[in-house]
């Protein structure tokens, strides 16, 4: 039997509106519905427009009645993190400072999601600016894991994560600085893309840790993933950082990009603190590899273990300075009664921001202040050149690096109190920031609980195309991704 409509693919769900035995407006009308039936529970909305969604849902579908080709994003519905801009939409990146703030224009990703004819539909929540590993930091309350309402769906794209596991969206766009699209896409249970830096535009993206930072499709095959890449990658001149280059296309890709590849394990992330079951799903993917044929070689990243420290030092620091901008005074929350202008930005800040945002700030201002500069921040730059030489001497051997996305599965609500040890979450993707490279994130199993598990790929720079066919071969032969949590 064919899953609900709002658990279907992209890639099918194509096919029927190709041969008219659904209409755009059908599909986002079923789509709203299951919204509303359960995101009271799980609460990955910070916000949505009904009647902008269905405005767009009927304009692709009169763009089918006038006898216009359908392109692979044409009437479906997706959703954007809450740190995306979207003209006339609310962009509050899950913070107090920005609750009533709308935004003027669209982020390069945004126009092209709609020029490829999707239905842009609601506003996900997720960690106050993008800061943490559970949605537990998001201002306006947690989401939870469609698989166990008890539990984090990940972070901080946890809702858009969430949403797709959920049947809310087919696709949604995140934001990933450090694994905020691979964790919560392994933990939920659905695919995650985090592209090369560069690879996708960053214009309209509030900003976190800009040279860390990319935006990258979750989906809930690695075919979805490729079709919504296709739609965002590419150059923008209003992203000095975008790369200049043409885009394969990523979804013919899947195809025409065969094994047996050289996959490295990087004997580093398999040490103390994996649990028990996600390195069993692991292991048995490591050997559905070597059984296509491809060649399966340790390998050793030697910096893996400065990591963490390289990432909270140069992640900080570039945060202290671009939330300089949300001062009271241009953006967002301004706070009454203060004495004078100082008064006012001490007062707004202290207000609109969240413990761990502040703690961040405080983190950034300190390793980036003088006499603390040379001993922090430009020794955290040496070190992450190490840290990307690691990986780009790896590759001279291998394809591919192959790891678990999380070292655990979802964990529960209010767990985690500790920042330090939500830190950890990311021991796995940090490295992948701190080099520019593109990773992956599908699901590989689940542990005995039912709990979703996420192995991570990680390839080249600007291969996409390679990571993409070695995950979708994966994909094929197995059918996790076709459960679906009982909500
Ligand atoms: N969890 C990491 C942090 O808190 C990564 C977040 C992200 O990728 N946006 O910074």
């Amino acid at each position: 039997m064919a899953a609900e409509l709002f658990f279907q693919t992209i890639a099918e769900l194509g096919a029927l509106l190709d041969s008219r035995k659904l209409s755009s407006a059908e599909l986002t009308r079923a789509v709203i519905a299951r919204t509303k039936a359960v995101d009271g529970r799980v609460h990955a909305f910070n916000s949505f427009d009904e009647a902008g969604a269905l405005a767009s849902a009927a304009a692709s579908d009169a763009r089918r009645a006038a006898g216009q080709a359908r392109g692979p994003l044409d009437g479906i519905p997706v959703g954007l993190k809450d740190v995306i801009a979207a003209a006339g939409q609310p962009l509050t990146a899950s913070s107090k400072i920005l609750a009533n703030y709308v935004s003027p224009y669209d982020a390069t990703v945004t126009a092209r999601l709609k020029g490829a004819g999707a239905v842009v539909w609601g506003r996900l929540n997720c960690d106050e600016f993008a800061m943490g590993s559970s949605t537990e930091n998001s201002a306006f309350g947690p989401a939870s894991n469609p698989w166990d309402l008890a539990r984090v769906p990940g972070g901080s794209s946890g809702g858009s994560a969430a949403a797709v596991a959920g049947g809310e969206l087919i696709a949604a766009l995140g934001s990933d600085t450090g694994g905020s699209i691979r964790q919560p896409a392994a933990l939920c249970g659905v695919v995650g893309l985090k592209p090369t830096y560069g690879l996708v535009s960053r214009y309209g993206l509030v900003a976190f840790a800009s040279s860390l930072d990319q935006i990258g499709p979750l989906a809930r095959t690695v075919e979805d993933a490729a079709l919504v890449l296709g739609a965002i990658a590419g150059h923008d001149p209003l992203d000095s950082t975008s790369f200049q280059a043409d885009i394969p296309d990523y979804h013919a890709g899947l195809k025409q990009k065969k094994g047996p590849w050289r996959i490295g394990i990087p004997k580093e992330y398999f040490g103390t603190g994996l649990d028990p079951a996600v390195g069993a799903a692991v292991e048995a993917a490591i050997a559905f590899y070597r059984s296509q044929g491809c060649e399966i070689k340790e390998v050793s990243l030697p910096h893996t273990q400065y990591c963490l420290d390289t990432y909270y030092i140069i992640a900080t620091a570039e945060a202290s300075s671009n939330l300089a901008r949300f001062d009271g005074i241009r953006y967002g929350h301004r706070a009454s009664g203060a004495k004078d202008v100082v008064d006012l930005y001490f007062q707004s800040r202290a207000e609109g921001f969240g413990p761990e945002v502040k703690r961040r700030i405080i983190l950034g201002t300190y390793v980036l202040s003088s006499g603390y500069y040379d001993a922090y921040y430009l020794r955290a730059q040496k070190v992450r050149t190490l840290i990307r030489q690691d990986f780009l001497s790896a590759y001279r051997e291998v394809d591919a690096l192959l790891t678990p996305t999380s070292p655990t599965p979802a964990f529960k609500l209010g767990e985690k109190f500790d920042p330090l040890a939500l830190y950890l979450c990311d021991i796995y993707t940090i490295g992948v920031n701190l080099a520019g490279l593109p990773a992956l994130s599908l699901p590989c199993g689940f542990t005995p609980a039912g709990l979703p598990i996420g192995l991570q790929l990680i390839g080249q720079p600007f291969r996409e195309s390679e990571l993409l066919a070695m995950a979708h071969t994966y994909e094929q032969a197995h059918d996790w991704h076709r459960r679906h949590p009982a909500l």
